[in-house]
C-alpha cells in the first residue's frame, strides 16, 4: 500500500466523499455506539446513499442483505473492521479502513480474526483500499483501547526476537525489509507514545504483515499465548499480548536474541498502568501454565518455532521465570 492510500490527520474524516467518488452505494460496518454518535456526521458527509451493518457478531451470508452494496467501509473498533474485512472478501468488493481506535494492528493488515466456538481464528481477506485515520475521532476513544494498541506495539519486542531466531535456528522466512519497518515501529511507540506516533505505527505494521503475507513478524509465543487466553476470557487483544511479552521475551534472552529486557518491557507497561500480574487478569498460576502450554501448541500447528520449545522450557523453568518476572 502506498502511503497515497493513508490519511492520518485530524478531521480527515472530511476526506471521505472524495475516497468514495465513483461509489453510489457504500455500507458501513460498524457498532450501535459509533452508530449514535456519529451517524449524522458520517451522512452529512458522504452525499451516496448509504447504509449501514451494525450488527454484533459476524455471519456468513450477512452482507447479501445488503442489496445494491459497491463498496465496505469498517468504521469503529477491531470487531467492526474486521468485519468489513469479511464482508469485503466474501462479497467481493474493495473496503475502506476507518478505525476509531488504534486497538491494535489489524486496522491495517488484510487478516481478520473470526470467533469461531469459543475459538479465535485467522482469516485472509484484501488489504483496505483506503485508510482514513481521523485523530480528532481516535483521541476520544477509551484511553484502554490506545493502550491496547500501545501494548500490541510493545509485543513486537518478543515477536521479532523471536522471528529472528526461528530464521537462523529452524529456517522459517525472514524479510530484512518487513524486519526493519517494524522494529521501527516498536522503537518509536517505545520512545514516544502520543496518538499520532501510535497510528502510524500501527498501521506500518499492519502493512509489513501484508507485505510478507503472514502475521510471523507482528505474532509470535506472546500473541499464541493471548490466543490461549482467549479460549477463557475476553480481555482486550493488545493488553494479552503484551501481558506474555516478558515471559516470552524471559526465554529470548535465555537463547541470546532478545534486544530488550523483560524487565524494562514490564516497567513500561506498570509505567501506564496495564496489567502485569496474573490476578489482573483472572489468571492462576495453573491456568497461566496451561495457556503456556496451549500456546505451544497453538505455534507447532501453524509451523512456526517457539522459543519455548527452543529452550526446551519445563514446567519448572516455567514457574520459576513467572514468579521471577513478577507475574
Ligand atoms: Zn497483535
Amino acid at each position: 500500500m502506498t502511503s497515497s492510500n493513508v490519511i492520518i490527520a485530524e478531521g480527515a474524516l472530511k476526506r471521505l466523499n472524495d475516497i468514495l467518488e465513483g461509489y453510489k452505494r457504500p455500507l458501513i460496518v460498524s457498532d450501535v455506539v459509533i452508530y449514535d454518535k456519529y451517524r449524522q456526521m458520517m451522512e452529512s458527509i458522504v452525499d451516496a446513499d448509504v447504509m449501514w451493518s451494525i450488527s454484533p457478531d459476524y455471519r456468513k451470508g450477512l452482507v447479501s442483505r445488503y442489496r445494491g452494496i459497491d463498496v465496505i467501509i469498517g468504521f469503529g473498533g477491531g470487531r467492526s473492521i474486521d468485519m468489513a474485512k469479511l464482508f469485503a472478501l466474501e462479497a467481493g468488493l474493495d473496503w475502506i479502513s476507518i478505525p476509531t481506535a488504534a486497538s491494535h494492528d489489524g486496522i491495517a493488515s488484510d487478516v481478520a480474526s473470526v470467533m469461531h466456538d469459543g475459538y479465535r481464528y485467522s482469516e485472509k481477506c484484501k488489504k483496505p483500499s483506503f485508510i482514513l485515520a481521523d485523530l480528532s475521532v481516535m483521541s476520544t476513544a477509551p484511553r484502554i483501547l490506545t493502550l491496547s494498541g500501545i501494548g500490541d506495539m510493545v509485543s513486537k519486542a518478543s515477536s521479532l526476537a523471536e522471528w529472528r531466531l526461528a530464521n537462523e535456528l529452524a529456517g522459517e522466512p525472514l524479510d530484512e525489509d518487513v524486519y526493519g519497518t517494524v522494529e521501527f515501529a516498536l522503537e518509536t511507540v517505545l520512545k514516544d507514545d502520543n496518538l499520532e506516533t501510535l497510528v502510524k505505527s500501527v498501521i506500518d505494521t499492519g502493512n509489513a504483515m501484508t507485505d510478507f503475507g503472514s502475521s510471523r513478524p507482528c505474532s509470535g509465543t506472546e500473541h499464541a499465548i493471548s490466543h490461549a487466553m482467549d479460549r477463557r476470557m475476553q480481555s482486550l487483544h493488545g493488553l494479552q499480548v503484551a501481558f506474555a511479552t516478558p515471559l516470552s521475551l524471559h526465554f529470548l534472552d535465555e537463547a541470546g536474541y532478545a534486544k530488550h529486557r523483560p524487565s524494562d518491557i514490564r516497567d513500561f507497561l506498570l509505567e501506564r498502568n496495564m496489567p502485569v500480574e496474573l490476578k489482573e487478569l483472572d489468571l492462576t498460576e495453573a491456568t497461566f501454565l496451561d495457556d503456556i502450554h496451549h500456546a505451544q501448541k497453538i505455534m507447532k500447528k501453524r509451523g512456526r518455532y517457539s522459543v519455548l520449545t527452543h529452550c526446551k522450557a519445563s514446567d519448572d523453568d516455567l514457574v520459576r521465570a513467572i514468579n521471577g518476572l513478577g507475574y
